[in-house]
């Protein structure tokens, strides 16, 4: 009995502790999103931020694997400015640096850098405030964290924590290598014991086994996140009437800001003179331009003096315009990597955006002559990318899918925003055919190319063949009705779907996963896609067919926006900054939506913290008080304001993550409701005229048969009742009903 009370007790006090610990863990998460509210504006973390941050405010070493546009600088800039003392951020781009504190400056975070532009006097003052602990964070360039007398006065400064930016520059195997970074690790043990976060967007296993050697944090918490650009639309054209379906396509998105890539400077020049003619408003952007003539035009650029920007790929890095609205590849690039990484530029804010690249086979024989003269493995890796860059371009199959795969990522489903989800080509059941390519990859032993194998079941009589006995195998010559390109392609499409991988040591040779030994068990039906024929596309084609997807939805006040956007133009120009350090497109559209007249109302705007509410905030309260007078715009009272203000938030937020292609599931988490109070929401949405496009989302949630059946059914249905629905169609639940009736609704009625 006693025992039992004791028992008691001791669960009392232990609970009390666990209380103690959650509240305090809980008090210390908050004080984390109010800096984030506070200084960014930011209602909530995206992705993996929130771990991060309290990762290496714990002290922990940590890595950071992320793509483009994910929110990389967040992770170090917030806990910069939670900490005690200066933190040292190694970044290796000069513009890319001023470009940061710029903004960090207008939050009203004190930020300086030190690199070899700074003249001997701001180098002193800069010095000067990081040892009087003002200074949160310093951009320090490799080059310069290396010099003697920099060390020394680091030595004496009280710092926080390290963060290694592009971290990739550090190995040999990434596309960028830096030799400077290489001795940061020494550097910092010279500096003194302090906690290192490095981040990079670079995804290969390699890579990332480099920095972590290089750097001696095996240790380190690792986040990686999905490379999966969810609000990229990619698409590849043939390169057939290409300049009229440029001009036509950057007429129809005036305004918006791209990102134009050609192979050589002598096409840059001549398509920027082309878009100039046609009354563009673009410019050229290569190495090959003096120093300050590049300079001036990427700034055109940034201050959107100029809409287009048309380069080679000696632009881009460390551009971080976050509004980019498409890139468009003019030429065949010359591999996935490069080509996934210049996409990457586009959408960085979240919105959606057109990846559209220009593909034809003599780009690819013109690349592969520039190659001729190089080393042997330096050619043939060269040439190995630019046959899994026409692969990619010939196939089918959903790009997403294919670019992610490139990356070791498995995508299980279609994604439905890309051009080979929406316009499909013609599929077949390819049930007989993995089952072949799966028994000759296992009876060869796995040893073998896929041109090997398809040679093998194609039943080619080559020495090679012979020389392993390979065609006295049992299916030798099976599959001879069909040409070579029809069974390399079944090969990759038996790759994305997993049941063949790439052997990583040593270079195209394929092996059987578990999952492709299951096959062989257990088979079930499959569906393929045929590859495009580009050859057989005329001029006229070209020219009916529409290009790109992007169009943003837009439930917001248009002429409002309009305003607002010269606006920040303005102010930006006065304050010689890019409009987005001002406001970002996404905080102005939310203006246009809720009409914020004080402070206090546009501090509630997402992405806009009261630094920025008093540092700019002025003109534009002004501007919409007075936009609103005019207009006569209700605005009732205090309370219905405030409730209605809170409507239409939510309509926006809902509206700006499907833009984004975030999950139905995870809009309704973030915001704390029901999904069903979502669909209710985009119902409103949707009614009130606007149009909506949820389909990577029901691409994921039914079938296309089954989507087609319920499309079918309003198409002929008296009346677009839920309840006549269900009774009619007996095999669906309501939501998917309700969904496929904003679907319907969207694309016929709107
Ligand atoms: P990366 O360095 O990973 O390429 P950035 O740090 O440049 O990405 O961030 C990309 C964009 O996302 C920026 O415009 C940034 O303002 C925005 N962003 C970052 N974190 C958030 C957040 N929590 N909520 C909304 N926007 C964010
Ligand atoms: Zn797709």
């Amino acid at each position: 009995m006693f025992c039992y009370f004791l028992q008691q007790v001791l669960h009392f006090f232990k609970s009390l502790k666990k209380h103690y610990l959650l509240n305090k863990l809980i008090a210390h998460m908050s004080k984390i999103r109010e800096k984030l509210r506070e200084v960014f504006g930011y209602n909530q973390f995206r992705g993996m931020q929130e771990p991060i941050i309290e990762s290496i405010l714990s002290g922990k070493n940590t890595f950071v694997i992320m793509p483009t546009g994910a929110g990389k600088s967040l992770c170090y800039q917030l806990p910069a400015i939670m900490s005690e003392g200066t933190a040292i951020i190694i970044s290796p781009l000069i513009a890319l640096m001023k470009n940061q504190v710029d903004q960090l400056n207008v939050l009203g975070v004190n930020a300086s850098f030190l690199n070899s532009t700074l003249s001997k006097a701001e180098m002193t003052q800069v010095k000067k405030d990081v040892l009087s602990g003002q200074t949160k964070l310093l951009y320090v360039a490799p080059e310069s964290l290396v010099k003697e007398s920099n060390l020394a006065f680091l030595q004496k400064a009280k710092l926080s924590f390290i963060a290694i930016d592009e971290a990739h520059c550090i190995s040999e195997w990434g596309h960028d290598f830096r030799p400077e970074y290489r001795r940061i690790r020494g550097i910092v043990d010279s500096i003194g014991k302090l906690p290192i976060i490095a981040l990079t967007a670079t995804a290969t296993p390699k890579v990332q086994q480099d920095i972590q050697k290089n750097l001696q944090m095996e240790d380190a918490q690792i986040f990686k996140a999905s490379f999966n650009r969810h609000n990229l639309y990619y698409e590849v054209r043939p390169k057939v009437a290409v300049k009229k379906q440029l001009i036509r396509y950057i007429k129809q998105n005036k305004g918006k800001s791209g990102i134009v890539y050609c192979l050589s400077r002598k096409k840059v020049e001549e398509i920027a003179e082309l878009l100039r003619v046609n009354d563009i408003k673009a410019l050229p952007y290569h190495a090959g331009l003096d120093a300050q003539v590049r300079m001036k035009n990427q700034d055109a650029f940034l201050n959107e003096e100029i809409d287009v920007i048309v380069a080679t790929i000696a632009f881009g890095m460390g551009i971080d315009k976050p509004d980019v609205r498409f890139v468009i590849h003019y030429d065949t690039p010359k591999s996935l990597e490069g080509y996934y990484q210049e996409t990457g530029r586009a959408g960085r804010d979240g919105l959606e955006a057109d990846c559209i690249m220009f593909y034809s086979p003599s780009d690819i024989y013109k690349l592969e002559k520039f190659n001729k003269d190089k080393p042997v493995t330096e050619r043939d890796n060269a040439r190995h990318l630019l046959q899994e860059m026409m692969a990619y371009a010939n196939s089918g199959v959903c790009r997403r899918r294919q670019l992610l795969h490139y990356f070791g990522e498995i995508l299980e489903k279609d994604c439905g925003y890309c051009d080979n989800c929406k316009h499909p080509t013609e599929k077949f059941e390819a049930k007989k055919f993995v089952r072949l390519v799966i028994q000759a990859a296992l009876d060869t032993e796995q040893r073998f190319t896929a041109q090997h194998l398809a040679d093998v079941i194609r039943g080619v009589n080559s020495s090679y063949v012979v020389s392993y006995n390979h065609n006295q195998l049992p299916y030798f010559g099976k599959g001879k009705d069909y040409e070579n390109d029809f069974w390399l392609s079944v090969i990759r499409q038996t790759m994305l779907a997993n049941f063949l991988e790439k052997d990583i040591d040593s270079y195209g040779i394929l092996k059987v996963t578990q999952k492709g030994k299951d096959y062989l068990e257990n088979t079930y039906p499959i569906t393929f896609y045929k590859d495009h024929q580009y050859a057989n596309v005329t001029e006229e084609d070209e020219e009916r067919e529409e290009i790109g997807h992007a169009q943003s939805t837009k439930a917001y006040d248009t002429v409002l926006y309009e305003m607002l956007k010269g606006l920040c133009k303005k102010v930006a120009k006065e304050k010689n900054l890019p409009p987005y350090v001002i406001f970002q497109e996404t905080s102005l559209q939310e203006m246009a939506t809720t009409y914020p007249t004080t402070k206090e109302e546009l501090a509630q705007i997402n992405g806009v913290g009261m630094g920025k509410v008093n540092k700019f905030g002025e003109p534009f309260i002004k501007l919409i008080a007075k936009y609103v007078e005019d207009n006569e715009i209700e605005t009732a009272s205090e309370v219905v304001v405030k409730s209605m203000v809170n409507k239409s938030k939510m309509k926006i937020y809902i509206i700006q993550q499907i833009d984004r292609k975030v999950d139905l599931e995870e809009i309704a988490e973030s915001k704390n409701v029901h999904i069903s109070e979502i669909i209710d929401e985009i119902e409103h949405i949707c009614y009130s005229g606007t149009k909506l496009n949820l389909d990577y989302y029901i691409n994921q949630i039914l079938e296309p048969e089954r989507q087609e059946e319920i499309y079918e059914y309003f198409m002929n249905a008296e009346s677009d009742d839920i309840q006549a629905a269900l009774e009619a169609l007996e095999d669906y639940t309501e939501e998917e009903i309700r969904l496929m009736r904003i679907k319907f609704l969207s694309e016929v009625a709107n």
